[in-house]
């Protein structure tokens, strides 16, 4: 476990299980209430310390089976909600406490944390981020992107139809978020929106073949 990010209003934590899957968890320091974002293999650190607060959802970026084979033990533990993109939401048939619409616009709440989906389709065509915007004025805000945007590329894409998806939903939907915001991703380390627009640009400047897609960087020869 490590604590990512720990503020006067919220605390942000990760466990990394499965295939050195991120899970996050997300805890309002004034309710107790908590959001866990995404269910990897062996989730049991992460559900040791969700138990330790009153989870109000389950929040799952996309459906991978490495992002979901812990899901059945966590709402084991936790009857709560699920939120999962419409397009990947045949993954979770029916929890018991039913689905929450995460499509663009629509906020989850737990306490003081106000969490906004982003439907951005491409990796697979439910992928949903979540926009934790800061907390106050000067503080950082955070995305959670699971498998869209890592530092120095975007997630693996299966067709150039997926690649050219993935590459719209972070430009036009991604970038734009404050530059100052920390890209929490599906797996391994964090970014900031800042370096993802530097590395972006440089992608964007240089040749790339049309059919391009699979596992890509910003950095790479892509012609
Ligand atoms: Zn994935």
């Amino acid at each position: 476990m490590a604590t990512v990010y720990e503020g006067d209003l919220w605390t942000i934590q990760s466990f990394v299980s499965g295939f050195e899957n991120n899970a996050y968890l997300l805890t309002c320091r004034r309710t107790n209430h908590s959001v866990i974002i995404d269910t990897p293999d062996r989730p049991f650190e992460l559900v040791e310390a969700a138990k330790q607060t009153d989870v109000q959802a389950v929040l799952i970026t996309h459906n991978h089976l490495d992002h979901l084979q812990g899901f059945d033990h966590v709402l084991s533990n936790f009857r709560v909600s699920v939120g999962i993109g419409a397009d990947d939401a045949h993954a979770v048939m029916s929890p018991p406490a039913g689905l929450i619409d995460v499509s663009d616009g629509n906020f989850v709440t737990a306490g003081d944390i106000s969490l906004r989906g982003i439907s951005t389709p491409g990796h697979t065509p439910g992928s949903t981020c979540y926009m934790l915007p800061s907390e106050s004025p000067g503080s950082t805000p955070h995305v959670f992107t699971g498998d869209t945007l890592f530092p120095g590329g975007p997630g693996k894409s299966g067709s150039a139809e997926a690649f050219s998806q993935i590459v719209s939903s972070i430009e036009s939907l991604l970038l734009p978020l404050p530059e100052n915001t920390v890209v929490l991703p599906g797996h391994g380390d964090s970014t900031t929106i800042e370096s993802s627009r530097q590395e972006f640009e440089l992608f964007s400047s240089k040749p790339r073949r049309s059919d391009l897609f699979g596992d890509v960087t910003w950095t790479g020869d892509n012609s």
